[in-house]
């Protein structure tokens, strides 16, 4: 009787030819023995089972060939051929880094490399997880792997090349593993049903080697755990049963939600995703991959980039043609803040539950509803500066009076100021949602601020005038100084390091003076950067927020990470100021951070 291999090893690739997903890789190789043009070192980088250590086995074995064929491969007959398919080749010598990674380890391997090959010409040492070694078994390596005897190839494995020190890659030739492809592996999950004679849809194998997630050796397992579970007759619904995938059908679905803004079906199909007992961070994360699926398959130029069969493009595509691309970046951009937001959040079920009802109206025509983050995503290049720093406010909420105005803590000018800065908020947030149309709020708050502060800003100011000796000046607010920051990095995205130095250093408002501002940084590059740039900064922003007397002091800050590494208590108070539901949920349920 026949012994029952598993796939991975019955159809382990014994030529270059069979290797799957690496063509041009094995070729290079298979030349390079051809012309006898061998180094004495190879490194092998790429994640785990794209076939590192398949390559090497073959390399190994068809150096030691005695009888290559025409096209350079090993010819699996001569006695060296033999011995390494059955494992019994003395010239091949595999060490796991990843479990001996000492010193000892490595001089039992260096005192190996002292014997010569009794058979065959070369002996191969195949350190596997080589960045695994420690600094101590490295060293003791660097001087064999120099000069190693003439009959001896090493070949290191990787799955992290950056982890590998430079003094090793100097010494070997590189190789680079491409990921596997969704394609590259249905063709071969396709040849091995046949070869097993096992019936399989093209959508199951599409399944399996998707959640495969590039590495073949993963497929062949669960490709076997699928045909043992269904009677050899793979399909997609006993696939996706199965390996407890979310269909889907799910998601299409929730998309119809989203583009009618219907949040009650959205509520609902989320919970029978619950139901049939997903976890939240996987649903959330396959929406995130979803709707950037849906974003390649709306252009024709990208639609390339969908690793999956012609049919499934095809639907997608006309899926995508129903979204605007506004719509699909900003969801994008709620995916990745829910997800972001996902280890500290302290009810999950709650922010994705968030997330989808923001879906709901991200294809609203106003930019101003939504979260923070999501603010900053600039989606389509037509918008005029001067409208993207309309963030909301993180500051203020619906009830309280906003506080930023107020220039300097004079408490007579206070009551006057007060009442033309609050009147024409109403005013402005009615005229704000009307304008939303049929889109559901439900953070009028958030939505009405923007336009609520740039009324209430020259009334502001045209009351103080009467008050307040310092005619032309405007006051400065927080806010009002870092979207004018934002809005400079944003005119000036083709100065990288500038952008992303204003992006990550916000100014903050000094507490002793009312027109100074502090910024902080991390790095010498942004000092670098901050100093050639303040003046001509400090000069627009003194012009466009109407204040001359505005002044930026910056100061070194170290070991204290970025500004914007929050805690969860920061989190939830930002999460309540941007949402008045939050609020009122955290206020009458009594919860705390503590
Ligand atoms: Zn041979």
């Amino acid at each position: 009787m026949e012994k029952y291999l598993v796939s991975a090893r019955k159809y382990r690739p014994t030529t270059f030819a069979s290797v799957v997903g690496q063509k041009p890789l094995a070729a290079t190789l298979k030349n390079s023995i051809a012309t006898d043009r061998l180094a004495h070192a190879y490194l092998f980088c790429g994640s785990r089972g794209v076939g590192k250590t398949s390559c090497a086995r073959i390399f190994a074995k068809t150096i030691n060939c005695t009888n290559r064929t025409a096209d350079g491969e090993a010819c699996n007959e001569c006695a060296s051929c033999c011995q390494f398919n059955e494992n019994r080749s003395l010239n091949i010598i595999e060490l796991d880094a990843a479990s001996n990674n000492g010193v000892d380890d490595i001089r039992q391997l260096i005192d190996q490399t002292q014997v010569p090959p009794t058979e065959g010409k070369y002996r191969v040492f195949i350190v596997d997880e080589v960045h695994m070694l420690s600094s101590g078994a490295f060293n003791a390596f660097l001087k064999t792997l120099e000069e190693p005897p003439s009959y001896v190839i090493f070949i290191l494995a990787t799955t992290e090349k950056h982890k590998v020190i430079p003094t090793i890659l100097s010494r070997c030739q590189i190789y680079d593993f491409n990921r596997i492809t969704i394609a590259d592996m249905v063709d071969h999950l396709a040849y091995v049903a046949a070869r097993e004679g096992i019936e399989a849809e093209p959508a199951a194998l599409n399944v399996i080697a998707r959640k495969a997630d590039g590495a073949m050796r993963d497929a062949l397992s669960i490709f076997d755990q699928v045909a043992a579970s269904s009677l050899n007759k793979i399909t997609y619904a006993s696939t996706i049963e199965n390996l407890n995938v979310l269909d889907s059908a799910y998601y299409n679905r929730l998309l119809e939600a989203f583009l009618s803004g219907n949040v009650a079906n959205a509520l609902l199909i989320y919970k029978e995703v619950r139901d049939h007992g997903f976890n939240n961070h996987f649903f959330l994360t396959g929406l995130a991959d979803y709707f950037r699926d849906l974003v390649v398959a709306r252009d024709p130029k990208t639609i390339e980039l969908l690793e999956t069969d012609s049919e499934h493009r095809a639907h997608m595509a006309e899926l995508a043609a129903k979204c605007t691309p506004k719509m699909l970046y900003r969801a994008m951009d709620l995916c990745n803040t829910a997800d972001l937001n996902y280890r500290t959040a302290a009810n999950k079920q709650f922010l994705v539950e968030l997330t989808l009802i923001k879906l709901c109206q991200a294809d609203s025509p106003s930019p101003d509803e939504g979260d923070g983050e999501g603010q900053k995503l600039q989606p389509i290049a037509a918008i005029p500066p001067t409208i993207t720093p309309s963030t909301p406010r993180p500051t203020t909420t619906a009830t309280a009076p906003a506080p930023a105005p107020a220039p300097a803590p004079a408490p007579a000018p206070q009551p006057v100021r007060q009442t033309p800065v609050s009147a024409p908020r109403p005013k402005a947030s009615v005229k704000k949602i009307a304008s939303l149309g049929p889109s559901i709020s439900i953070n009028p708050a958030a939505a009405k601020k923007p336009a609520a502060e740039q009324t209430a800003m020259p009334a502001a100011t045209s009351e103080a005038r009467t008050i307040v000796p310092a005619i032309d000046k405007e006051p400065l607010t927080a806010d009002g100084v870092r979207r004018a920051w934002l809005s400079f990095a944003d005119a000036h995205t083709s100065e990288h390091v500038l952008a992303s130095t204003l992006r990550t250093c916000l100014p903050q408002k000094s507490d002793e003076d009312a027109v100074t501002f502090k910024i902080s940084y991390e790095s010498p590059a942004q000092a670098d950067t901050l100093d050639k740039w303040l003046p001509v900064l400090t000069r627009e922003l003194a012009a466009k927020l109407r204040n001359p007397d505005l002044r930026f002091v910056t100061e070194l800050v170290s070991g204290e990470g970025s500004p914007l590494a929050w805690t969860e208590k920061q989190v939830l108070e930002h999460l309540m100021d941007q949402n008045e539901n939050v609020r009122k949920l955290v206020e009458s349920l009594r919860l705390s951070l503590d």
